[in-house]
């Protein structure tokens, strides 16, 4: 009945569309979706995404899915989160749609973007208490009104039934935009103690799902999990809506 009054157009390009997207099959087509690439047992990077990467300890390219095999990143011990999963590629008309929803106040796009993660949630369910959002700082937050992450946050929790908490994970410094530095360990440290637990109780023995929305080379996961790990979280999986070819 509503279909008839509100007909449902394509959040991108406006023709009209059926099914459990709010996007077209021609937009949808684009998308290129991670799981169908060889990919880290552990941090989600497909296999050959770092510039550095040279395939440690796998003789041949495994295949699609998930392999088992672990890049060299994981290999170094380098993330402190147990897993790292993503839902699209980012680019194309994805990360068109990702920037605007971020910069220009494109609210339009959340109920799509939700759907993407909602529909494509990669971890076993029930195996969370918490959602947390990878926060934004209160000097960001009062010029873009919203944190984009805690909005696709909080509608996933929503729709899985987990609890989110937007309110005990903090940005207490703020930080120049990962995408200006090109190496790994200047990524690491602008972000470095940026993060904060306000109430420490609020996550001890809590295992704890890391919502953003881009995942590039995951220096700021990982320094999220470390806050959060520090506060006494049993553990931290990271989720994002996108992933960027790493640097
Ligand atoms: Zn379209
Ligand atoms: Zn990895």
């Amino acid at each position: 009945m509503l279909d008839l009054i509100f007909p449902s157009v394509c959040s991108r390009c406006e023709a009209p569309v059926e099914g459990k997207y709010l996007v077209c099959d021609n937009c949808l087509s684009e998308m290129k979706f991670l799981r169908e690439f060889s990919s880290c047992g552990k941090c989600g990077t497909p296999f050959g995404f770092f510039s550095d990467e040279n395939y440690e300890g796998v003789d041949a390219p495994p295949p699609r899915g998930e392999s088992g095999h672990l890049c060299g990143r994981c290999l170094r011990g380098s993330f402190s989160f147990e897993a790292a999963r993503s839902v699209v590629l980012y680019e194309g008309k994805i990360r068109d749609m990702i920037l605007e929803f971020k910069y220009q106040g494109r609210l339009g796009h959340e109920g799509f973007l939700s759907s993407l993660m909602i529909g494509n949630f990669l971890f076993p369910q029930g195996g969370f208490d918490l959602v947390v959002p990878v926060p934004m700082h209160i000097s960001k937050l009062r010029i873009r009104e919203y944190n984009q992450s805690a909005v696709l946050a909080y509608n996933l929790a929503r729709r899985s039934g987990i609890v989110c908490d937007l309110l005990t994970f903090k940005k207490i410094r703020d930080t120049r935009p990962q995408i200006e530095f090109r190496n790994e360990e200047e990524r690491r440290r602008n972000v470095r103690g940026a993060f904060s637990v306000t109430s420490p109780g609020s996550f001890k023995g809590r295992s704890i799902l890391l919502v953003d929305d881009v995942f590039t080379t995951g220096s700021t996961s990982d320094e999220c999990a470390r806050e959060i790990l520090k506060a006494g979280a049993s553990r931290v999986s990271v989720f994002t809506l996108s992933r960027a070819k790493g640097i």
